[in-house]
């Protein structure tokens, strides 16, 4: 019998039956994949735990036969991190997802893991409040995931990103202690702020069983408009414009010319002559002509380099209308060139037009084109370099590196969002030097003595 055999067969005695998926390769192929084009590692087994004890009782059987343990949520993760690289024992959180309770007369939720993140907003919006990450994969990513991941979104420029609404964790380690951290209050400040690493850990430090979430007064109006630029660099220059005024829309989406001529293909006609970047902006509020008025201060602060009118959505259809650019550009894409590869640098925001210049010249030298979008406002930015068969993929590697060497040189980030997991970590010796490395293999040793959790993951060479 393998280690894993024999932790299997010890789970199938410990655990009630329907929580284990063994021995069916069919069953355990879809935990096997996720959203980062990685390939396929399915775990010997998963276990969809209920409870904060079930996580504990597959931790004390996999240390006693030395075998991986992997969280995984709902699979939406760009950076493989939920995949098991090593084999062993999926823990899956789908069914903890439990919204536990919403305290309107406290601002704040508390939740299991397995919650899918736009249900809590719509459940949470129906008691007048507000819990604003917003990855784009909301419909389908987990709480315990963007917790793992602190997940952030178009609104984070106004509203930060999911470690800021985490005001506390329950988290089974793989000693097989379960850690209450943090608070239900707001503000806080005793012993180290273990909750603060627990969020962006990327599963390797524990397995997050409860989550207690800050909430904001829902915000009555919101105010969207879509401005056309020449060139990035002129809708770049327009984003420090309105930022150094003082206006902090929540979202500020930057489209380059590779993404405007995809999104044109199918309007055409759409965009005014020589148009070759876009903004989409949104500012929100209490008050109508506040938020209104907002939109109208952006719209003289960007007119010196905008082309033609600022174009702002009468209605709610319009507001659609404009937002579907962002939605469908993926698809649209892919309409050009089948396959792309996606990073999620982030620079200050005045390098965002040498990040799009280098990236396209990154691709360039490689005969490939170089889509750039995202989340100008904080100067988190998805360069995706496009490509037709999966021959060209080493030259696509190759112009990946280069791109996330570039982000470094500015000033920036090998990642903004989707974390290091498997994808990026032979890359995060660009950005951090060995004495932190170091440090934080230390911090993983302390929490996974026996290095069983998550292994081949976040750090150079697994
Ligand atoms: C179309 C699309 C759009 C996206 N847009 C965004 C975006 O705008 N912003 C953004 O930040 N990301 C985005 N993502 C990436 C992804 O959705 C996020 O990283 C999300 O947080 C992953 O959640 P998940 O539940 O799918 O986790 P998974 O992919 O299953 O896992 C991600 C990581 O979290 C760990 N993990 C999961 N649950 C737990 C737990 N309970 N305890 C400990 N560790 C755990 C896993 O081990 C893994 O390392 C997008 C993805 C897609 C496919």
């Amino acid at each position: 019998m393998t280690p894993a055999e024999a932790a299997v067969a010890e789970l199938r005695g410990a655990l009630p039956a329907d929580r284990l998926i063994a021995g069916d390769a069919d069953g355990l192929e879809p935990y096997g994949r996720d959203e980062s084009d990685l390939g396929l590692f399915p775990p010997d087994a998963v276990v969809r735990v209920r409870t904060a004890e079930e996580v504990r009782t597959v931790f004390a059987v996999a240390t006693r036969h030395r075998v991986p343990v992997v969280p995984i949520g709902a699979r939406s993760g760009k950076s493989g991190g939920s995949l098991a690289v090593r084999g062993g024992i999926g823990v899956s959180l789908e069914r903890m997802d439990r919204i536990l309770e919403i305290r309107p007369e406290d601002l704040t939720a508390r939740v299991e893991p397995g919650v899918i993140t736009g249900r809590l907003q719509e459940a949470v919006e129906a008691h007048g409040l507000f819990y604003p990450p917003d990855p784009n994969s909301l419909d389908l990513c987990t709480l315990g995931g963007n917790v793992a991941e602190n997940a952030g979104g178009p609104r984070a420029l106004r509203y930060g990103v999911t470690r800021e609404y985490v005001l506390g964790v329950t988290a089974v380690i793989p000693t097989g202690e379960i850690l209450r951290l943090g608070r239900r209050t707001i503000k806080g400040v005793a012993g180290y702020d273990l909750t603060a690493l627990l969020v962006g850990s990327e599963g390797t430090l524990g397995i997050v069983t409860e989550i207690t979430l800050k909430l904001l007064p829902r915000p009555r109006h919101v105010g969207t408009a879509l401005v056309v630029f020449g060139s990035v660099g002129d809708a770049a220059r327009a984003v420090s414009r309105v930022l150094a005024q003082g206006v902090i829309p929540r979202c500020l989406e930057l489209l380059d010319d590779v993404s405007l001529a995809a999104v044109a293909r199918t309007a055409p006609g759409r965009f005014p002559a020589g148009a070759g970047a876009l903004l989409l902006v949104e500012t929100d509020g209490n008050d109508p002509d506040q938020v209104l008025g907002e939109i109208a201060r952006v719209a003289d602060l960007v007119s010196a380099e905008a082309r033609g009118e600022v174009l702002v959505a009468q209605d709610e259809a319009q507001r659609r209308e404009i937002w579907e650019i962002r939605k469908y550009l993926s698809v649209n894409l892919r309409a050009v060139h089948p396959l792309k590869l996606s990073e999620d640098v982030a620079v200050p925001r005045s390098a965002i037009p040498a990040l799009v210049e280098r990236a396209k010249a990154a691709g360039a030298g490689r005969g490939l084109a170089v889509a750039t979008y995202g989340h100008a406002g904080d100067g988190n930015l998805h360069c995706n370099v496009l490509y037709d068969t999966p021959a060209e993929r080493p030259a696509v590697d190759a112009a990946v590196a280069e791109i996330l060497r570039a982000a470094v040189d500015l000033g920036g980030t090998i990642t903004g969002e989707h974390g290091v997991g498997l994808a990026k970590r032979d890359f995060l010796e660009y950005e951090q030097g060995p004495e932190v490395l170091a440090l934080e293999r230390r911090i993983k040793a302390v929490f996974d003595p026996l290095g069983i959790l998550n292994p081949g993951k976040i750090f150079p060479g697994g």
